[in-house]
Parts: C-alpha cells; structure tokens; sequence
C-alpha cells in the first residue's frame, strides 16, 4: 500500500488569520505520530508531488488557479467566511492535488492494489471557478479526471463519506456517467447540497446519488447505506478505479459533524470498499477531507488504511429499517436493487 505525504501539507494555516479555525496543521501531525508508532502500517512512503498547472486545469478554470496563486503570493487573506489562505497555502494545495494525482497513475500502473493520500487542503468543496469550506482545489476529482483523459480509463466510483456533502466533486461530475459520484452526510448541515432528488442530470442521469441522514445517525445507519446500497449500485457499475473522499468528521468527536461514528467505523466501511474492489480486481485509492478532531482523526487514518491494506473482516448488519429502505427505493429507478 501507498502512503502519500508532504511537509507542505503542515504549512497551510488558517488559523494564523482566522483564530480557532478548525483546519489546522495539528490534524496531519496527529495523523503522522500515529501513523509512526504502528510503522506506518508497512505502508510505502511517497513525497507527494506538486501537481502541474496542466493538472489543476482538468477540472479548475484557469483563472481560479490564478486567483489563488496570487492571493498567497500577495501574504494570503480570506477567499470566504470559511477559507482563508496564508503564502505557504498555494504549495500546501499543489502537492496535495499533485499527490492525489500521483496515487491514481501508480494505482492504475499496477504499482499497489490501494493507496492513501495523508494531504491537506482537502478538495471536496471547491468548485471548477471557486474555492470553499476549506478547500483550494478539487484533489479528487482532478485525480479522477486525469484517470480518464489521461489513462484512458471509462468508469470511476468515488465513495465520499465526509460528513459534509462534497459540492465541488458532485457539481464537476454532475453531467457525466464515467464517473459515479455517491455521498453519505449529514443534513441539514454545510453546504446544504446533496438531496436525495439530485441524481445527476442529461448522461450524467442516475450517476450522482446522495444519502442525507439525520444529526445523531450512528454506525448501523452509515454501514447499512453502504452494504445495501452503494456497494451493490458500485458492483453494477463495475468501476476500473475506486477512490474514497475520505474526511473523518462523521467521528462522534468531531467539532463539525453532528454524527456518532468512531474509529471502528470507518473501519467497516473500508473493508467493504476494499471487499468490493477486490473482487472487480480494481485498485483502491483514498483522499483526505475533513476530520477536525485530531485525536480521533489520527485513530479513524490509522483504521482505514489497515483495513485498505487487508486488514480485518466486514461482518455483514441488518439493514437500517428506515432510511436504507427509502434511499434504495429512489436510487433503484437507476440501479437494480
Ligand atoms: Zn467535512
């Protein structure tokens, strides 16, 4: 397995301007520490690269990448009431774009069957012409466009399971059918998106799903959305490459999330995801997002990529008797369920 890392990612801080601000270079040396004291894992360590302008400009408009070079160039400041950038902040987003693009070509090589991306900013907000709620540049979804422009591959499922919806990822994939996008968050909850109704539009028709839950949902909800809804729609999709949007912020700890899942989880749900990539013969590469707790950030990195490398068994739930039904219920217009 490959893990993928820059000191870069420790120098993006907006809490220099922005005091109290969540996202702080703390989460990626408590994910770090933990990460040491298990030997990382047997995991392969990758310096991430810092991605190409080329790179940034599958999915971002040219002058988004501009306006964001120039505001960390001028010393930083606020793009909006969430997401502030210092000078060092256009570095920190290059190499996590570079590093989640990076993953994707090893993967698709052959190089390793999974990989994590231990990077920040993360990217699941930022849209092709803006930046928000924390995010500079799209990283998965640059990875998955690279996927398929450049590695020529035809289908791609990303499973985001943020607590919050990823915006900028559904938005840029909206129309389209190579790649399935599938979110579990919470709503109500930032940035207010991602209704069960919105399934994608024209070629893209069934190819966006999203699973609001409730504040308080816990373990048995999220799990069941996952075994009897999203991995059944991905087997039926048969993927060639499946990233995850990983952001831990559905921890019980977390300041943001309103959600009660903890390490053993997230946990879960990766062995399902590597369960199912295993059996399509697929790689499987994760993402870093949310996660604002560092204690709990740290244990729920640590769990998943054990699970991603092989570790542990998913013991099969009951369904949830509620939301599981009615989200298979809408998605199964598009999918045999
Ligand atoms: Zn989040």
């Amino acid at each position: 397995m490959l893990y993928y890392r820059h000191s870069s990612s420790r120098e993006h801080d907006p809490s220099v301007l922005s005091p109290d601000h969540p996202d702080t270079p703390e989460r990626i040396d408590a994910i770090e520490n933990a990460m040491k004291q298990r030997d990382w894992l047997g995991c392969e360590l990758v310096e991430a690269p810092a991605a190409t302008e080329a790179e940034l400009e599958l999915v971002h408009a040219p002058t988004h990448v501009y306006r964001i070079r120039d505001l960390c160039l001028d010393g930083g400041g606020q793009i909006d009431p969430d997401t502030w950038v210092g000078e060092p902040s256009f570095r920190a987003a290059l190499h996590a774009a570079g590093g989640a693009c990076a993953m994707v070509r090893a993967l698709v090589a052959g190089q390793a069957s999974a990989g994590f991306c231990g990077l920040r900013p993360s990217g699941h907000h930022a849209g092709p012409e803006r930046a928000m709620g924390f995010c500079l540049f799209d990283n998965i979804a640059i990875a998955a466009e690279l996927a398929i422009t450049e590695l020529g591959l035809r289908r791609i499922f990303i499973l985001d399971w943020d607590v919050h919806h990823g915006n900028g990822t559904a938005d840029i994939f909206r129309r389209r059918a190579d790649v399935l996008y599938a979110s579990i968050h919470q709503a109500p909850l930032f940035p207010g998106t991602g209704h069960l109704s919105d399934v994608g539009f024209g070629e893209g028709l069934g190819y966006t799903i999203n699973v609001p839950v409730p504040k308080g949902s816990g373990e048995e909800l999220w799990l069941s959305v996952l075994e009897y809804v999203l991995i059944p729609v991905a087997l039926e999709y048969r993927p060639e490459l499946v990233l995850i949007s990983a952001g831990f912020d559905a921890h019980h700890a977390d300041p943001l999330g309103g959600c009660m899942l903890d390490s053993n989880t997230f946990a879960q749900m990766a062995c399902q995801v590597r369960d199912m990539a295993d059996s399509l013969q697929v790689p499987v590469g994760a993402v870093l997002e949310g996660g604002y707790a560092p204690v709990a950030l740290a244990e729920c990195v640590t769990a998943t990529v054990a699970a991603l490398g092989g570790e542990g068994t998913y013991r099969s739930i009951a369904p949830d008797p509620l939301i599981t039904s009615r989200v298979a219920a809408y998605i199964g217009h598009h999918w045999v369920l």
